[in-house]
């Protein structure tokens, strides 16, 4: 573990962010007060546009509807990096009481995407400024981070033909970690993502006489305790794996025993033999639990996103560039991988790269990301920026480190 920072004044922030510490802020509530969901993110992109458009680089945007890329070049140096943010927002209603509330009902920044595009923001104006790098940096702003998937709409429209980067890199604020701090490692970080529901058909009858049906209840009641024994019994110990279901969907009324129950839910892996394990064990026990009540069960697996996996050297170059900002003591290189999920990961199964967390609590109180009370750790944009600038200027320097 890593301790709390002593300041974050003895950081090494890049002066020119330094500099835009207020107008970060401003660009943070503002797209906070203002949070649009997956693909409908139209003012977030304008405004993203408009503000790369006034630091001077070029702006393409449409790619996957809303999403952003801006492009910066210095000299005629061909490699090329690409830093990406995350535009959408979620749908939650928020409970905060902070003045840059959101205005539109049900929709909330409860991830901190408002500071993660402020802070890509921030590094191009700060980058434009102080033109000390040899090649060209591409800032990717990609809606619908959250559930949709928007990353992989980005790459599948061919996001890298049109601005081919050596490598990508992402980065996450952490509200479990200490403003401050940054974390990150080689392998996988975040867990790969399925869905899955299983609709059981028994027959119905009234409830006082069930006899004469097939419950489905009963299904659901088996299954939902057999499914936990495939991480328990399944999977080697050292193995990671989740299986949850979260809906469960049947019956109307007291005294009649339905025809159909609907459970839903979700697995989380970072292997894929888990992953592949973890869909074949579903499918066996589902049919099992079936035949023993005599009923049929039909089941759809979605995978959805794959595993968030970091390669050596770039996640080597990310340990670097997030150390010059904070300090090594304040970089924590094994961390304990989440089983969150993360689209980044499409633009990593396409081109090496790190995804890195940044530190973002106050403490265990903070709010995490997701809730209805959490709002991005304003004190950490100038950290964040500042690793975004000095990534690209060691990245693209002419002899790398
Ligand atoms: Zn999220
Ligand atoms: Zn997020």
């Amino acid at each position: 573990m890593i301790g709390v920072p002593t300041s974050i004044m003895t950081m090494n922030i890049v002066p020119e962010v330094a500099a835009l510490e207020a107008d970060m802020r401003t660009w943070r509530h503002h797209l906070h007060a203002h949070p649009e969901t997956a693909f409908e993110e139209v003012a977030t992109s304008a405004f993203v546009a408009d503000k790369l458009r006034s630091f001077g680089l070029d702006v393409h945007t449409g790619l996957a509807k809303t999403g952003v890329v801006g492009v910066l070049r210095c000299g005629d140096a061909q490699d090329a990096i690409g830093l990406r943010a995350d535009l959408d927002a979620l749908h939650i209603q928020e409970q905060s009481d902070v003045a840059h509330i959101s205005r539109n009902p049900g929709r909330m920044h409860a991830c901190g995407h408002d500071g993660h595009t402020t802070m890509l923001l921030a590094a191009a104006k700060a980058l434009a400024a102080r033109r000390r790098f040899a090649g060209t940096a591409y800032f990717i702003f990609q809606p619908a981070e959250e559930n949709e998937g928007g990353g992989r709409v980005m790459v599948d429209e061919g996001l890298f033909e049109r601005f081919p980067v050596r490598a990508i890199y992402g980065m996450h604020n952490w509200p479990r970690l200490p403003a401050g701090s940054f974390a990150m490692r080689a392998g996988p970080l975040m867990a790969a993502y399925d869905v899955f529901e299983i609709i059981a058909t028994g027959k119905g009858a009234h409830a006082a006489m069930a006899y004469q049906g097939k419950d489905p209840m009963l299904f659901a009641a088996h299954a939902i305790h057999a499914l936990q024994t495939i991480v328990s019994r399944n999977l080697h110990p050292q193995d990671a794996g989740v299986v949850s279901v979260t809906q469960v969907h049947g019956g109307d009324t007291w005294n009649v025993i339905p025809e159909q129950i609907v459970l839903r839910g979700t697995v989380r892996s970072f292997k894929r033999e888990v992953q592949d394990l973890i869909e074949r064990r579903m499918r066996t026990l589902v049919d099992g639990i079936a035949a023993m009540f005599e009923m049929t069960a039909t089941i759809r697996y979605e995978r959805r996103y794959p595993a968030t996996v970091n390669s050596e050297k770039e996640t080597d170059y990310a340990v670097q560039a997030a150390a010059t900002v904070v300090g090594a003591s304040n970089v924590d290189t094994e961390p304990t991988p989440e089983l969150g999920s993360e689209d980044f990961a499409f633009m990593l199964q396409a081109k090496p790269g790190c995804y890195v967390w940044l530190g973002a609590g106050n403490g265990p109180e903070t709010p995490n990301i997701h809730n209805p009370r959490y709002d991005f750790n304003d004190d950490v944009l100038k950290i964040g920026a500042s690793y975004w600038v000095t990534l690209a200027e060691q990245q693209l320097a002419n002899v790398r480190a």
